[in-house]
């Protein structure tokens, strides 16, 4: 070790777990998972201690029977992957996105409006950001073209991109959808390339037709749905107040049923009256035989009813656990379970990902309003405040490049010591605006419960690296929903 003499090892930058019978650590510059032998972890434990020369370090491993030779390569394995350090590192930053970044996904706003008026909404609740005043409330034709033409055009080198329909009520335009299923597969096909499309909905328009051109065409389909009767009727409402379970509970039966080309999946709105996700996640998968289900706490101010205080997020999260210890019961026997929050942490983990943005709003998605306003996701559409160009001008890139500068990781101050960053990047910006009043803003209110349940993921996901690993398989293609 000579020519290593005048080193000084200390620990890397990372978050230490284990499973059952097995030691990992996840290292934070890199977003990898590193698995711990024994030796390894006696070199880790020694430097917990405090600083110690690769002499050092070779003498602690001689003294527990590891050969001279391997603890060099030991101590080499472990400074390449950054589990060890030294020397002064400085920050390296992560890149900023090019500007001229392709487009991978358009949210289509067909329409701002809606025929519930669930409470919590964002886009008209009492959080909302949009300012629709005086704008279309349908999309016509036109705009939905030039949108699938801006999306083709600002997505070179992409073999496949993808378009989402979204609302208010996306099927309150569904005859606009229709067209333009047609319109996106030939204007594609053209350029020698495909699209694929996806919707969500409240279910409450679905009927069988609609349900068999969905089928035809392999969209995948969302419903917004918050559990049985008595907690999806709390505040999924129409607007003289009756609850919508019952008019969408047989048209889901049947969407399921019929819709065969591509998995259903439900998404759950968690509020302060509906937090009972084992329950919830029981009639959706079970009763109703959703693929998937995934949950998402209300975005909300603090003070609003139905927000959940930080007692009820310490119960969501005993929930999630319940669930995604079944989920590792299933995946270790091949079998996948349906609770998509522990399935979108896994693939991120799978992929290595290491994020400088918290998602893809203005890099390589964008949501497109009833008016033609571009904006950075479909929670900013009508928002005159964030609007990003218009469909018919183009991407204004100096709002752009504003947006993904305040809202880079490297912005946020408060995230640079923390071992979540790579997949959490400071959380949804529109969160983060409805909470602070900017999009730039790190989500600080939940970065414990956000620590806490990454923790759970990485030790499902390390116990299946190790007990079946072929599962994790799965998440080679799976792209997390927004
Ligand atoms: S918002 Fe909180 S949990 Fe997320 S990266 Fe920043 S400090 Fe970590
Ligand atoms: S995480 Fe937030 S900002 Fe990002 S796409 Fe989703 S809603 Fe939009």
């Amino acid at each position: 070790m000579t020519a290593s003499s005048s080193l000084v090892y200390r620990l890397g930058e990372f978050h230490s777990f284990s499973t059952r019978d097995r030691s990992f650590l996840y290292l934070v510059p890199a977003g990898a998972i590193f698995e711990l032998d024994a030796a390894a972890q006696a070199l880790i434990d020694r430097l917990a201690q405090g600083e110690a020369s690769p002499e050092e370090l070779c003498a602690m491993l001689a003294a527990q029977g590891l050969p001279a030779s391997e603890a060099r390569e030991l101590i080499a394995e472990l400074a390449h992957s950054r589990v060890i350090v030294a020397g002064e590192l400085p920050r390296v930053p992560l890149d900023d996105a090019p500007p001229d970044f392709p487009l991978q996904t358009l949210v289509l706003n067909l329409t701002n409006q809606c025929n519930l008026s669930c409470q919590y909404c964002y886009e008209f609740g009492a959080d909302k950001v949009a300012t629709p005043e005086g704008k279309p409330k349908f999309m016509d034709f036109e705009t939905a073209k030039a949108s699938v033409d801006f999306l083709l055009g600002q997505s070179p080198g992409r073999r496949a991109v993808h378009i989402t329909f979204f609302g208010g009520e996306t099927l309150m335009n569904f005859p606009l959808l229709k067209k333009v299923v047609i319109y996106g597969k030939e204007r594609a096909a053209g350029e020698g390339r495909s699209i694929d499309f996806s919707l969500t909905t409240n279910a409450t328009l679905l009927t069988p037709a609609i349900i068999d051109f969905l089928s035809e065409n392999r969209i995948g389909v969302t419903v917004s749905m918050d559990g049985p009767a008595d907690l999806h009727d709390q505040l999924r409402v129409f607007a003289n107040g009756r609850g919508s379970y019952d008019v969408i509970e047989p048209r889901v039966r049947a969407l399921i049923r019929n819709h065969r080309t591509r998995p259903i999946t439900a998404r759950v709105t968690l509020t302060s009256g509906v937090a009972d996700v084992v329950r919830i996640f029981r009639h959706l998968k079970n009763d109703l035989g959703f693929h998937e289900v995934g949950f998402a706490p209300v975005t909300t101010s603090p003070n609003r009813l139905y927000a959940i205080n930080d007692s009820g997020m310490d119960d969501v999260l005993g929930q999630f656990r319940v669930l995604a210890d079944e989920y590792l019961e299933y995946a270790l026997r091949g079998e996948l379970h349906g609770f998509s929050n522990v399935s979108d942490t896994l693939s991120e983990l799978y992929q290595g990902v290491n994020k400088s943005h918290p998602c893809g709003a203005a890099l390589g998605l964008v949501g497109v309003g009833p008016s033609g306003d571009i904006a950075p996701c479909h929670r900013f559409v009508d928002s005159d405040t964030h609007s990003m160009g218009h469909i018919s001008t183009g991407m204004d890139r100096d709002k752009q490049t504003d947006f993904l500068r305040r809202g880079h990781i490297n912005s946020k101050y408060d995230c640079h010591t923390c071992w979540a960053r790579p997949l959490c990047a400071g959380g949804c910006h529109h969160e983060a605006y409805v909470r602070y009043g900017d999009t730039g803003h790190a989500n600080l209110h939940y970065c414990d419960w956000i620590r806490s349940w990454t923790d759970t993921c990485l030790r499902i996901y390390g116990t299946i690296s190790v007990h079946n690993p072929e599962f994790l398989r799965v998440f080679a293609e799976r792209k997390a929903l927004s």
